[in-house]
């Protein structure tokens, strides 16, 4: 993939060569503090992902 793409906080537009792609959420970031300024944001929905993938029923 080439050119520019935004990112999914700021908007501003990155490289592809340097974003960070969420795989899940299908967004692009600047980096790591642009994801996790976005996952703050999206805190319901990161849980519901976390708990889907790792919590299991003991009994
Ligand atoms: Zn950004």
């Amino acid at each position: 993939m080439n050119g520019k793409i935004s990112c999914g906080l700021c908007l501003s537009s990155i490289d592809c060569d340097d974003a960070l792609f969420d795989e899940q959420a299908e967004v692009y970031f600047c980096d790591l503090g642009c994801f996790e300024d976005w996952a703050d944001d999206h805190f319901e929905d990161i849980l519901t992902q976390y708990k889907e993938l790792h919590l299991y029923p003991v009994g």
